[in-house]
């Protein structure tokens, strides 16, 4: 347990679909700077694993700032091709982060594994890592899992990325299609959240 609570930090994305739900999930009386205030790129994804990638942009922002960063790494796998898009999930929507585009991918990926996709289930999941850095040093480091399958057509405007083809277990609508703070309280980034909660 850390001595002091954290009541300042950075938030390590240039996602504004990740930096609102982060900003919503922080308790309110902790100071959020956003790396737009500092015009900050994010730095170069190189890692192999999410948690890899997640220390990559904590540790930098970090450092660029001199202060406390919270970074998330995120990503949809799919099991039937090999857990991508995983780590390339926000590359599969090319420089422009257009994801009609990546879910397009998704769809033509599918297609080539299975004729028949479509009729079943495609079972799916999505990870996010989470990491607190100060400077160099890794203060916290957790993941958080939700699973489920993926839709045969996109459904719902609400949140970002992939929501419109995610069903989550046991439920009927798509990410897209859930009110925000339904899906804030059943994702992968309030389940690797409640294991750094005691941080602030
Ligand atoms: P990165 O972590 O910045 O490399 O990007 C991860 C990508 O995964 C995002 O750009 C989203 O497309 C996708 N992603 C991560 N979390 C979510 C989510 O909660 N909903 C939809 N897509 C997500």
């Amino acid at each position: 347990m850390p001595n002091k609570k954290i009541k300042r930090l950075i938030l390590g994305t240039n996602n504004s679909g990740k930096l609102r739900e982060i900003r919503d999930l922080l308790p309110k009386n902790v100071k959020i700077h956003s790396t737009s205030e500092f015009k900050l790129k994010s730095p170069r994804e190189n890692g192999k694993t999410f948690i890899e990638n997640s220390l990559i942009k904590s540790r930098y922002f970090s450092k660029k700032t001199n202060l406390i960063c919270l970074a998330d790494d995120s990503g949809l796998e799919i099991d039937l091709l090999k857990k991508k898009p995983g780590i390339f999930s926000a590359r599969w929507a090319g420089k422009s982060l257009n994801f009609n585009k990546a879910i397009k991918k998704v769809y033509k990926e599918l297609k080539k594994k299975d004729e028949n996709w479509e009729t079943k289930k495609i079972k799916a999941r999505f990870i996010c890592a989470l990491s607190i850095c100060y400077l160099n040093k890794k203060i916290a480091c957790v993941v958080g899992k939700v699973e489920g399958n993926i839709s045969p057509k996109p459904r719902g405007t609400n949140g970002f990325g992939y929501d419109p083809i995610f069903i989550p277990l046991n439920k009927k609508l798509t990410f897209g299609e859930m009110k925000l703070k339904t899906k804030y309280k059943i994702d992968h980034r309030y389940k690797a959240y409640k294991k750094i909660k005691k941080f602030f």
